[in-house]
């Protein structure tokens, strides 16, 4: 028997998403303009810091006068257009990399306000909304919280912000991305129209983005006071192993320097035995591997559209992240989906996702990821947390070929199921 997981893929089903395909050309036009401009912004960068091969070299114990650490947080500031960054291996995920953050600028007393509504899942724990007592959520530090909700059309409710900024709000959240929720992504220029705002009313609060899954994917970063993402999603372009990185202004990264190391430290130690070499690779790739990946999600768009399925955006629509959601209405056919995306993967295609209990969720998830580097979700892959009504959330595809060949293979294996007629 066969070991081949990737189905055939029948004429029918390739002549559906060449007529997908062809929809989708002026957008595409779009996204690789952006390319252009992300490049050309990462080389001048990289030349600025006089990047050579000395840079990349593994170090080891304290890491004093790391010039590679040094010099890709350097490379970091040019990318998000900031004063500072701190980029490190050693911040294990996105969710750490934000928690960081949240920890190293509030104090006891004061008020984190989230200004995009509820926040990506994992930070309900960090918060205190949800989970068990005494891991130290920010509750437990006497750090309260308040929320704001998006308007109906997905926009920030700013009159409604500026009423919650109380004297005690010392930080307001804003999450760029759509995460796992049926919602449009913040598009750069509305989030520094409401950062703006917020500044004219409180010169001092700390307006942090949660950058996860938006880099690159517009011509420029959000101008917040910080900005945070994971090394394994846009930024690290595939490449990068682990990691993650804080952007923004000076005064704050440093605080978040002292509570990543301790007060004292900061971001003057930290070491790293594997080399530096596959971060400044990732970063330099990071704006054609988004590229690929926001290609493959409008073509996901337009054939899923066309196959009769709610999608969210549209394939013509503006981006400001990665993801695509795909309303499936049913968890039979979201499973499938998720099932039939793992079979064409060049890793672990042999694995069969299955909805289980992962940490930090509320709800069974299943996540298929056949990726290279372990649950990298700028790598193609598709996440759905199990509850109506039943949205897959597809993101990644290190070539759009790869994006392509996927979605033909779902929506082959969909019908073949007799879960979708085209
Ligand atoms: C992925 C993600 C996170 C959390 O990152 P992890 O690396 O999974 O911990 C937070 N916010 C958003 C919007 C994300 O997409």
């Amino acid at each position: 028997m066969s070991n081949v997981k990737l189905p055939e893929i029948p004429e029918k089903i390739a002549q559906f998403v060449d007529r997908a395909e062809r929809d989708c050309l002026e957008a595409f036009a779009r996204v690789e303009a952006v390319e252009r401009a992300n490049t050309r912004k990462i080389i001048r960068a990289f030349q600025q810091e006089r990047v050579s091969g000395r840079h990349f070299a593994p170090t080891t114990g304290y890491g004093y006068d790391d010039i590679g650490r040094d010099a890709l947080s350097n490379l970091f500031c040019h990318a998000m257009g900031t004063e500072s960054a701190l980029v490190r291996p050693q911040i294990a995920s996105g969710t750490h990399a934000l928690a960081l953050c949240l920890y190293g600028v509030l104090r006891p007393g004061d008020i984190l306000l989230s200004a995009a509504g509820k926040p990506y899942d994992t930070m309900e724990e960090v918060i205190g909304l949800s989970g068990e007592a005494g891991q130290g959520s920010l509750r437990e530090f006497g750090i309260g919280y308040r929320q704001v909700d998006l308007l109906e059309d997905g926009s920030v409710d700013l009159e409604g912000v500026l009423r919650a900024m109380t004297p005690e709000v010392k930080l307001v959240l804003l999450q760029r991305s759509r995460g796992y929720d049926w919602r449009p992504s913040l598009s750069v220029r509305e989030i520094d129209r409401v950062i703006a705002a917020i500044h004219e009313k409180s010169a001092e609060v700390c307006v942090m983005v949660d950058n996860c899954y938006g880099e690159f994917t517009d011509l420029r970063e959000p101008q917040a006071d910080l900005l945070a993402g994971s090394l394994i999603k846009n930024p690290g372009g595939g490449i990068a192993p682990t990691g993650g990185y804080i952007a923004g202004k000076k005064r704050f990264v440093d605080k978040v320097a002292f509570r990543l190391t301790s007060p004292g430290i900061g971001a003057e130690v930290g070491s790293y035995a594997g080399g530096y070499q596959p971060f400044y690779q990732g970063l330099f790739l990071a704006p054609h591997t988004v590229a690929q990946a926001v290609k493959s999600a409008i073509l996901a768009a337009r054939a899923f559209e066309l196959a009769g399925f709610q999608v969210h955006p549209n394939f013509d629509s503006p981006r400001g992240d990665i993801i695509q959601a795909i309303r499936f209405e049913d968890p039979e056919k979201l499973i499938a989906f998720c099932q039939a995306i793992q079979a064409c993967s060049p890793v672990d295609a042999e694995a069969l996702p299955l909805p289980w209990d992962m940490p930090g969720y509320q709800h069974q998830v299943i996540m298929a990821a056949g990726t290279f580097v372990a649950g990298a979700s700028i790598e193609l892959s598709a996440d759905a947390p199990i509850r109506p009504p039943y949205i897959a959330y597809l993101q990644g595809a290190l070539t759009y070929a790869h994006g392509r060949m996927a979605l033909e293979g779902a929506l082959t294996t969909l019908a073949q199921k007799g879960m979708l007629s085209l």
